[in-house]
């Protein structure tokens, strides 16, 4: 029996995918890290390689 566990960062931009288990959650949402979580408050991107988001 395989469970879908995985899913795409809640964050807009972020193309990045996250393990459900181990994501940042926040209102209900996954996200692949507190930056994504928090709206990029400080303009920081996820780091994740690939990915351009800075909220
Ligand atoms: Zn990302
Ligand atoms: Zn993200
Ligand atoms: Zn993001």
């Amino acid at each position: 029996m395989v469970t879908v566990t995985q899913q795409k960062c809640a964050c807009a931009d972020c193309v990045c995918i996250v393990d459900v288990d181990s994501a940042v959650k926040k209102a209900g949402r996954n996200y692949c890290s507190d930056d994504c979580a928090e709206g990029h408050p400080k303009g920081a991107g996820c780091e994740h390689t690939g990915c351009v988001c800075h909220g």
